[in-house]
């Protein structure tokens, strides 16, 4: 389980879990922030240990 303030191993950090759905079934929607160009952006819950910053092609 993952808490808030840890970062993945891209270096993405959770920053806050909302109780909204995200778009896969069961998923949540998590705020993470990318600790190389820290733009914060909304992900699934299910995705957040594999997940790649947005801008990652830009970093
Ligand atoms: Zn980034």
């Amino acid at each position: 389980m993952a808490d808030v303030g840890i970062e993945n191993r891209n270096g993405q950090k959770l920053i806050r879990k909302t109780t909204e759905r995200g778009n896969h079934r069961f998923a949540r929607v998590w705020i993470l922030k990318c600790s190389i160009c820290k733009r914060e952006y909304e992900a699934n819950s299910c995705d957040f240990h594999e997940r790649h910053c947005p801008n990652r092609d830009k970093h």
